[in-house]
C-alpha cells in the first residue's frame, strides 16, 4: 500500500505525520520515501544509519553542430524556452530550464542533437526505526539552485518497494512536485491547520487530488487554534478527519529537538495506527 502525505501549505506538519505515522505501524515492514527534494528533513527525526548515498541525473540536449543548420526547429517545440536558436549560428541551452523530455531531438530533421546527463542532486538510503519497527528511508537532496525537482522525485520513487507499506512525504503546495510524488498513490493523508490560510489552501489540495481521482482523507495538525471552517468543509464535503492533533507545548518541544513526538508519548502510536485502519475501509 502506499500513502501519500500532503498539505496544500508549508508547515502545516506534514513530515511529522509521516515520520510519525512510519514508526507506528509494527508488524509490517515500512518504506518512508521522502520526496520532499528542496527541503527533505524526515532523516532529521529518523537519524538513518548505514546511508547509501547515488548521484542522480538528469538529461539535457547537446548540439553538434557540424549537423545543425539552424532551422530553428528544436527551439520552436521547447514548451520550456530552453533552447533559443540565435542569428549568429548558435543554439543557446538553458540547462536550468531544460525539464529533459527529449523532444528537441526527436523533432531536430538533422539529427543533429544527443542528450548529456547533468547531476541534479542525490539519492540517499539508509534505516531506521526504534527497536520494535524497522523503517527503510529513502530521500532525495536537490543540489543548491537546482530548480528541476521533478525528476529527482520520479528516481526517488523508483527505489519504491511495493512489498512494504511505503509512505510518501510530499512537498508542500500543489504544483508539479506535488503531482509528481502523489501519482500512483492509493491514499493521501491531507494535512492542515484549522486556520483560514489551512482551509484555503486544503481547498487547492483537495482541488488535484480529485483531478487525480486519488482518495484522501484530513489530519488537524494544532487542532485548537483558529476556527471551525475546515471541520465545516470536511463536513460538508464528506471528508473523512483521520486524525486530530492538538497544539500541545511537548508535541511542539519534541518537534523542536527533532524528535518523533510518538518516541516520547507513545500512546499515540495507536491514533497513528488507526488512519491505516480509517484508510481501509
Ligand atoms: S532542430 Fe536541429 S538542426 Fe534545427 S536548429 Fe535545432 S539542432 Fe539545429
Ligand atoms: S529536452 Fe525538452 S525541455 Fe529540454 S530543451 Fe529539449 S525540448 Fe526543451
Amino acid at each position: 500500500m502506499i500513502i501519500a502525505v500532503a498539505s496544500g501549505k508549508g508547515g502545516t506538519g506534514k513530515t511529522t505525520v509521516a515520520v510519525n505515522l512510519a514508526l507506528s505501524l509494527p508488524n509490517v515492514q515500512v518504506q518512508l520515501l521522502d520526496c520532499d527534494v528542496e527541503e527533505p528533513n524526515a532523516h532529521i527525526f529518523l537519524n538513518p544509519v548505514n546511508e547509501v548515498v547515488k548521484p542522480a541525473y538528469t538529461l539535457v540536449p547537446t548540439v553538434n553542430y557540424d549537423r545543425c543548420d539552424y532551422c530553428g526547429k528544436c527551439a520552436a517545440a521547447c514548451e520550456y524556452n530552453a533552447l533559443v536558436v540565435v542569428p549568429s549560428k548558435k543554439v543557446m541551452i538553458f540547462p536550468e530550464l531544460c525539464h529533459g523530455c527529449g523532444l528537441c531531438a526527436l523533432v531536430c530533421p538533422q539529427d543533429a542533437i544527443s542528450e548529456a546527463s547533468r547531476e541534479i542532486g542525490v539519492i540517499k538510503t539508509g534505516k531506521s526505526g526504534d527497536g520494535n519497527i524497522d523503517i527503510e528511508l529513502v530521500y532525495g537532496v536537490l543540489n543548491i539552485g537546482e530548480v528541476m525537482a521533478t525528476p529527482l522525485i520520479d528516481q526517488v520513487k523508483e527505489e519504491l518497494n511495493p512489498e512494504k507499506t511505503v509512505i510518501i512525504d510530499v512537498s508542500p503546495g500543489t504544483a508539479c512536485p506535488v503531482i509528481a510524488a502523489v501519482q500512483g498513490s492509493d491514499y493521501c493523508v491531507l494535512v492542515t491547520e484549522p486556520t483560514p490560510f489551512g482551509l484555503y489552501d486544503l481547498r487547492l489540495a483537495i482541488g488535484v487530488l480529485r483531478v487525480l481521482k486519488i482518495p484522501f482523507g484530513v489530519v488537524i495538525n494544532k487542532a485548537g487554534i483558529g476556527d471551525r471552517k475546515v471541520y465545516e468543509h470536511c463536513e460538508k464535503e464528506g471528508i473523512p478527519i483521520l486524525l486530530e492533533i492538538p497544539y500541545d507545548r511537548q508535541i511542539a518541544r519534541c518537534y523542536s529537538e527533532g524528535v518523533p513526538f510518538v518516541k516520547e508519548m507513545p500512546e499515540w502510536k495507536e491514533q497513528f495506527a488507526g488512519i491505516i485502519d480509517k484508510v481501509l475501509l
